[in-house]
């Protein structure tokens, strides 16, 4: 049986003109996420985009659900069989293709929708049709039109109808590149993959940072981010990635900075060369998975300090969330199990016993003015080894 997929754009019928930029963008992304199961072409018409296979070939539809459902941009979809215009072959097809659906509910309604208007049949008929077949075909089901557990749709279209079952909940969001770039700080923690995915929902197509400090910390430290971007870009397209080498900076702020403002010093070092990389990138804003009060460097007056150093926007999206609001996000997009795997970051070395939790702008600029930073930071600038993440890659 001959399938499409219909999909529903949300948010974007609020876009008014700008809607057919959107519809664009999210026709490439979901055109570029699918290339590898085949040739589609992709219709618009209202708010459905339809995706139609180009060859008689067969497609992996459980495959392209699976990725569909992760294209932000899209409220709903439906899995939908085609076949002729003619209102026998429609209830056939109907009771063939859902059968197993249509077996389990047991309550049910059918929608017609007719764009088709040189249809013979108005929407009440086709609907008393199918539903009267169907209802002779599965003992036990019974019609509820206000709230069915199952609703059959019939779409009259040009040149065929559709029939499909309930729509299933898209990924919602915003098609991603509809919202510029921004530069996520990747950690290897929890917060920060959610923080990316939750930027990249809005729109926002995504670049990362990760600092690392060999020795101190591990190549399989630097394997765990790069799983935990692969992960991330199911949901936001491939993802260019700049791990810099952090260990000359850590040393010099343990060697000339007081104990209690190590994570200050280095959290504004990192937003210092964050905000040069994402300028080179083309990057207007950082992203980071910090969380006010959860830890020292996460108090009101610690990320005001951070803030400072930074020349972009520091969008926080996990600002106001409890630890198990983010878990439960980390565990819907699969990043979670990944991120507890106990590996050094370069947050976990050097880290002071009693770090400051009231710090001022002013006290950190005279504790960084001990020395003249630039050369280093400049050094981890040019000396950011680039690559690009896409979701095939694991560990
Ligand atoms: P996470 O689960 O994201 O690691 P966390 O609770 O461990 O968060 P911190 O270690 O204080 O918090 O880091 C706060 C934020 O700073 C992280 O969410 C991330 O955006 C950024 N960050 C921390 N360490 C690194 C790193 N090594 N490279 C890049 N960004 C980092
Ligand atoms: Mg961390």
């Amino acid at each position: 049986m001959k399938e499409v997929l219909l999909l529903k754009d949300g948010e974007l019928s609020l876009k008014g003109q700008n809607r057919s930029t959107f519809e664009d963008i999210l026709v490439k992304n979901c055109k570029r996420r699918l290339s590898h199961l085949g040739k589609f072409t992709f219709t618009k018409s209202q708010s459905t985009i339809t995706v139609e296979p180009m060859m008689d070939e067969a497609i992996d539809w459980d495959e392209a659900v699976k990725i569909i459902g992760k294209v932000f941009g899209i409220v709903g979809y439906s899995r939908a069989a085609i076949c002729e215009k003619d209102l026998n072959t429609i209830c056939k097809t109907a009771q063939a293709y859902l059968s197993d659906t249509l077996s389990d509910a047991k309550t049910f309604k059918v929608e017609a929708k007719r764009s088709d208007k040189k249809f013979p049949y108005g929407s009440p008929e086709i609907c008393r049709e199918v539903g009267g077949y169907l209802l002779s075909k599965n003992r036990g089901l019974k019609v509820n039109v206000h709230q069915p557990q199952l609703t059959v749709t019939v779409e009259i279209r040009d040149r065929y109808a559709f029939i499909h079952g309930n729509q299933i909940k898209g990924a919602g969001g915003m098609p991603v590149g509809t919202n510029g770039k921004g530069m996520l700080l990747i950690s290897g923690g929890i917060d920060s993959p959610v923080a990316g995915w939750m930027m990249a929902k809005r729109g926002i197509a995504l670049s990362a940072v990760h600092f690392a400090s060999p020795p101190y910390t591990s190549k399989r430290a630097e394997m765990k981010v790069h799983e935990l971007l692969s992960k991330v870009a199911e949901y936001s397209g491939r993802i260019k990635l700049y791990t810099v080498c952090f260990t000359d900076i850590q040393e010099a702020i343990r060697d000339h900075c007081p104990e209690d403002t190590f994570t200050l010093v280095m959290r504004r070092h990192m937003m210092r060369i964050a905000s040069v990389l994402a300028q080179k990138d083309g990057a207007a804003a950082l992203i980071t998975g910090e969380s006010v009060g959860q830890v020292a460097s996460q108090t009101i007056y610690a990320l005001g300090c951070t803030d400072q150093a930074a020349s972009l926007p520091i969008f926080r999206p996990c600002i106001g969330m409890d630890k198990t609001e983010i878990i439960d996000i980390s565990r819907k997009i699969h990043t979670f199990e990944t991120s507890i795997q106990p590996y050094e970051d370069c947050c976990t070395i050097f880290t002071p016993k009693h770090p400051k939790t009231k710090p001022t702008p002013e006290l950190l600029d005279k504790v960084e003015s001990v020395m003249d930073w630039s050369e280093l930071l400049k050094q981890a600038v040019e000396t950011a080894k680039e690559e690009w993440i896409t979701q095939e890659e694991s560990i």
